[in-house]
This record gives structure tokens, sequence and C-alpha cells, in this order.
């Protein structure tokens, strides 16, 4: 096989079960639809993330990401006809950007989390389809998000918390090869085939 066809095979993404997830019992469940699809779980640890891994996996410093945080809130202040200026001191989404940021240390830092490696034929796109959109209203159902959180910015935003939405999952190629390398160690992601992988990605008659 071609190392091309290979490397689309072998995939990697980026994923992470948030303290919410890991402390509402849903952790068997959320590996369970991973698995299910057919992607591979090739690394997987539970641990308790400090502040700098947080701070470390969250591009903070990105003035785009940052804003980009402020903005999700602000689109559902409006659909709701509320003045974020109103509730929050503010109407601009740096400031409340940067507010979701520090929001988020305290979330992903609260309880335990489980990161993990997954691998497969598109499996960034796959794990961010099985989670779903980031704000749980407007997660599809079928997708972890979007089954078991309901939330919303212009609640978590006024109580200065971050959405609680139960699972990362990297957006590009380049974010999960970068937070890849924040979690884990070469040595700790493992190689096996899987019962089935010949019948799901190869010509076996
Ligand atoms: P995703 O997790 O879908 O990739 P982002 O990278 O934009 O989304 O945001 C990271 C996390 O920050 C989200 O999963 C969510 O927990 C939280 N978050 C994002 N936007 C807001 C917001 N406006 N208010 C509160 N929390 C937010
Ligand atoms: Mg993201």
């Amino acid at each position: 096989m071609s190392d091309i066809i290979t490397k689309i095979k072998k995939q990697r993404t980026f994923a992470m079960i948030k303290p919410d997830g890991v402390m509402r019992g849903l952790t068997g469940e959320i590996l369970r639809r991973i698995e299910v699809s057919g992607l591979k779980i090739v690394a997987l640890k539970m641990i308790r993330a400090t502040k700098e891994q947080i701070i470390a996996h969250y591009p903070m410093s990105d003035q785009a990401w940052v804003d980009r945080l402020g903005e999700k809130g602000l689109s559902t202040f409006e659909g709701l006809k509320l003045d974020p200026k109103q509730y929050l001191g503010t109407d601009d989404k740096t400031e409340i950007g940067r507010s979701v940021a520090q929001s988020l240390i305290d979330y992903m830092t609260s309880g335990p989390v489980v990161p993990m490696i997954i691998e497969g034929i598109q499996a960034v796109d796959m794990v961010r389809k099985l989670a779903g959109h980031t704000l749980p209203y407007k997660a599809e159902m079928g997708t972890i998000r979007g089954d078991f959180s309901v939330d919303s910015p212009a609640v978590a935003n006024v109580e200065r918390r971050a959405i609680h939405n139960l699972f990362h999952a990297s957006e590009t190629l380049e974010e999960a090869e970068r937070e890849i390398t924040l979690w884990f160690t070469p040595e700790e992601i493992m190689h096996y085939s899987r019962a089935g992988d010949d019948i799901m990605y190869s010509k076996t008659y």
C-alpha cells in the first residue's frame, strides 16, 4: 500500500473528556461512541490537569482565538435580545474572550480529565462530528454535546464560568499534532490491530 494511503488511514487527533464528563459518569459512554465508529483509541489516561497544562493547551495568547471565544457568547446575547453591557459590563469580544479564557482554566482543573489520542481515516473531522457544536444548544442530537449537555454562553458568561460541554476535540490537524505532543509522550502511544480492521478498511475478497 502506498505511504500516502497508510498516512491517511493513520491520521491522529486529540480529544479529552472534560471534568463534567468524568464526574457525570459519562467516560464509558463517550469512549463507546468513539470505538463503535471504527476509530481506534491509541492512547488514554485519567489525570488531574494543572493550570499550566491548560494554559499551554488552549492558545490563550492568540488574539484571534480569544476574540472568537467572546464572539461565540455574544451571538447568544443577541438572540435573547439581552444587552451584554448590562449583564457583563462590556460588549467587547476581546474582554469577554479574556474572561472566558480565565473561566476555562478553572473549569478544566476542577476535576479529573481523560485525554486520549484517536486514530483513523479523517480522524480530526470525525471526532469533531462526534463531539458536536461548541454550544450545547446548537449541538445536533446524536452528538456527545447534543445528547448529554444543556448550557448557554449567556448564562455561563453571567455566572463567570466556561460552558460545560463535556468533551474537547482538536479542530484541525495542526491543532491535533500540537495537542498530542503536549499531553502524551511517544512511549504512551500504542500500536495494535483491532478485530474488524480488515473488514472496514481493506479489500479482503
Ligand atoms: P471547541 O471546544 O468546540 O473547539 P473553542 O475552542 O472555541 O470550542 O472553545 C473552547 C472551550 O471554551 C469550549 O469547548 C467551551 O467549553 C468554552 N467556551 C467557548 N466559548 C465560550 C463562551 N462564549 N462562553 C463560555 N465558555 C466558552
Ligand atoms: Mg477549540
